[in-house]
This record gives C-alpha cells, structure tokens and sequence, in this order.
C-alpha cells in the first residue's frame, strides 16, 4: 500500500477531508496536479467564501481558522434580498444569537492557504504535486490509482477533482448536470459608503447582483449575466468599468473604484447520481457542484469531508476495512439528505431569478412577499445558517 486513503485534489475540499483525517493512525496521500508553490501561495481567484457558522466553528476545531489572518476576514452581519425596484426586502440575520454574525467573509486564496498550512503540520499526510490522476481500478483488497507516470495502490481513493471531476466518470458514475447559460463575474470594490457588515443581494433589470461586504468600505462585487455581456464588462477600462457598476447598483455605495482584477465564472451545477463506489468516495464539487447564488459550495464540502472522515474512522474503529461499504453508503445517504434539498432549491431559485419574463417577475414578488410573511419558513432558514453545532456533519478529529 503506498497510503491507507488517496485524496485526488487538493482543492478546499481534498485538503478539508485531510485536515479531519490529520492526526489519525491512518496515512493519507494527496495528489493534485497543480505545483506546490501555488498551494503554499495560491493567486486571487475573486471568489469571496461566505462561511456559515457552522463551519467557522468546524474550520476552528481542524485549527484552519487561526491560520487565516484577522486582516482576511470579515463578518458577515446579515444578508438583505431586494427584487428589482420592489420596496420589499428579506433579511436575514443570526436568530441564535443576535450579537454574533451570521457567517465570516473570507477569500477562496486566503483559506486555501490555511488549509494547506494546517495539513502539512501532521506527519501522516503527505503530498504529491504536479500529480496528475488519470485512472484508477478497485479490486477486492485495493484500489490501483493510476498517475501520468506512476501507479499507486491504496485502500480507498476519494476523488476531489473538480465538479467536472474525471474519476467520477472513469468509476462509471453520471451526474445530473444543469448549465445555466448564464456566467458571473467577480471582483473587489472600494466605495464611499459603508457596508456595514450587510450582504446584499438583488435581482432584476435583466441582472442578478450582489455586494459581499469585506474589509472598510471593500466589497466582493457579484454579477451574472449572459457571457457576452460579462465579456463585454471585463473589456471595459478600470474606470468605465467602476461607472458601469456605480449605475447597476443605483449610487447605493456612493463613488466606486475596482480593487482587484476581475474574474468570470461560467455557471454549471452538478449532482452525482451516486456518491460511492467499491472503494471509492466523491467530495467536494466532485460531489454537490453548487450555483455559488446561495453560498454553500464549499459549506456543503467542508461538512461532507467531516462526514467522510467519520465513516472511514467509525469503520475502523470497528475492525472493519477503512472502505466498508456500509461505512460509505452510510456516507453516501447522510451526505445526499442534507445536500440535496438546498441544491436543487438554489437551482429552481437561480432560474427563477434570472428569467425576465413575466409569469418569473410576479412568481418571484410574491415568493418574496410569502417567505416575509412565512415567518416559520423564514425563521427555518435562518436557523439553519447559524447553527453552530450539527453533530451529523462536523468533521471530527479523533485520534484512532
Ligand atoms: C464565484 C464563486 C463564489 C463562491 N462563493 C462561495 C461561498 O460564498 N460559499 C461557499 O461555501 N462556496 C462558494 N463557492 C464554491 C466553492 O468555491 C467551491 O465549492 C469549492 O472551491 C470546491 O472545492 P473543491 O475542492 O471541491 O474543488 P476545486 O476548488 O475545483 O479543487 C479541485 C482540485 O483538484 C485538482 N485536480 C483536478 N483534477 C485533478 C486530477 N485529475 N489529478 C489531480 N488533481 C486534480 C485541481 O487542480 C484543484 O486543486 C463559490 C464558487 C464560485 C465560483
């Protein structure tokens, strides 16, 4: 055996279900295709991770969040939902505890970083760059993983690869795949006016716009059109561009001026149809790829990690293979109840947000109306995002 587990991808998700198998007696290999320079150091990528509560307590616990700079984070108040021109509003705001935010802004970069740093401190895990998997095939005792110049063999592979993931395929596994045709773009903002902590969100005139707020009048700015409209933003100068979103967020943020270089995402979300097979597990987008409108991409692979984790450790504990099927399947169930609900109710929403014909328009008032007026549906809601603790998804640590 070369490793007990092979993570394929170091990506949040790969290094999270690492960093909840760190300090464990079983060994961990991860193999990603990128050079370690860019996970010591990884480039701005524009994506601004709204963490929920619950996972800046799990993040805490794997020691990840007292390796991100205080200068990298900040609070997530309370996230506010307009629709179009309409003078109603959703808020939502910590109703655990109303003196604590609802979640913590932090970039992709800044907690890939801290991922990264907090793996490589157990001796356990090790890393293998500029690794590229390009296969593999279980048997009864093993799986063999093939690398462009090398083959591996381990008791259980958990592919992290991307939500385009190619182990996923190659082990026979499909995925219901929604293109949105529609692309986001996202970058950093100054402006005059203060954010104060609040998230907002808001949908119509043909676009779907949200400020993240960041650090003193910074935020994360978030626009999903047609590509080529997006295209058509990301030729503009630096200045033409801070009018044209001056004018998309009607002057709320007083003068603006662009802090970061800007980045487009085309917008896929992806499902797979199972999450295991003989030896072998999805994490991560690999698994639940989200539309990134509801925030939870990472959310949802930071909890699915810690599920993974305590299957293998519950199946070892119990003398049984690391990679018992009744320990994945149970995997595999837990993690498709608490993700597939919110995945497919951000699709329906994303779709309904960015549709401009009429029936859309009066369908989304009145949802916005209803969920207002719903307060048990509401308060649901808002439940959920300041949880702090949930005992089913929390990665664990546990020595074995
Ligand atoms: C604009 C935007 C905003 C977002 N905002 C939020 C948010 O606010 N909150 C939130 O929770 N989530 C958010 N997300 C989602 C979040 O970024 C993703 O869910 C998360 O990055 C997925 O991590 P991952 O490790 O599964 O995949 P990835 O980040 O795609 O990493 C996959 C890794 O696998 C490696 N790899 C791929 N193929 C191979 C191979 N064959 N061999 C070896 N290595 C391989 C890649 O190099 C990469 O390092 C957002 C996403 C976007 C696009």
């Amino acid at each position: 055996m070369d490793a007990d587990i092979v993570i394929a991808g170091a990506g949040p998700a790969g290094l999270s279900l690492a960093a909840a198998l760190a300090g464990t007696s079983l060994s961990v290999l991860i193999l990603e295709r990128a050079p370690q320079r860019a996970l010591k150091n990884p480039a701005y990528d524009g994506r601004e991770i709204a963490l929920t509560a619950s996972s800046v307590a799990a993040l805490g616990r794997l020691g990840v969040l007292q390796r991100i700079a205080e200068a990298d984070m900040a609070p997530l108040r309370s996230a506010r939902v307009f629709n179009g021109s309409s003078s109603h509003t959703l808020e939502f705001r910590n109703v655990r505890d109303s003196k604590s935010p609802l979640g913590l802004m932090v970039s992709n970069a800044a907690l890939k970083r801290a991922l990264y740093e907090a793996v490589s401190q157990h001796g356990n895990i090790t890393l293998r760059d500029e690794t590229i998997v390009t296969g593999a095939r279980a048997a009864a005792d093993t799986i063999e993983i093939q690398t462009q110049d090398a083959s591996l063999k381990s008791c259980l592979l958990v592919a992290a690869d991307t939500r385009f993931s190619a182990l996923r395929a190659s082990q026979g596994i499909g995925a219901f795949m929604y293109e949105f045709g529609k692309t986001m773009l996202v970058c950093r903002i100054h402006h005059e006016k203060p954010h104060d902590g609040v998230a907002t969100e808001w949908f119509g005139h043909n676009q779907t716009v949200a400020m993240l707020p960041l650090q003193d009048n910074l935020s994360s700015f978030v626009i999903t059109l047609p590509e080529s409209q997006i295209a058509a933003l990301m030729e503009l100068s630096e200045t033409q561009f801070a009018e044209e979103v001056q004018q998309r967020t009607q002057q709320r943020w007083g003068a603006l001026s662009l802090a970061s270089a800007r980045f487009r995402y085309p917008l896929v979300a992806v499902f797979a149809h199972r999450f295991v097979a003989p030896r072998f597990a999805l994490t991560g987008d690999a698994a639940v790829g989200m539309h990134p409108v509801t925030a939870h991409g990472f959310n949802l692979g930071l909890s699915g990690a810690g599920r993974l984790a305590a299957q293998i450790l519950a199946s070892q504990r119990a003398g049984c293979d690391i990679a018992d099927p009744r320990g994945l399947r149970r995997y595999e169930c837990g993690h498709r109840r608490a993700t597939a609900p919110l995945f497919f109710a951000t699709n329906a929403l994303a779709s309904l947000y960015t549709d401009e014909r009429g029936p859309a328009r009066v369908a989304r008032t009145l949802g916005l109306r209803a969920l207002n007026a719903a307060t048990p549906v509401k308060h649901a809601i808002e439940t959920w995002l300041s949880a702090t603790e949930n005992k089913h998804s929390e990665p664990t640590r546990r020595a074995a």
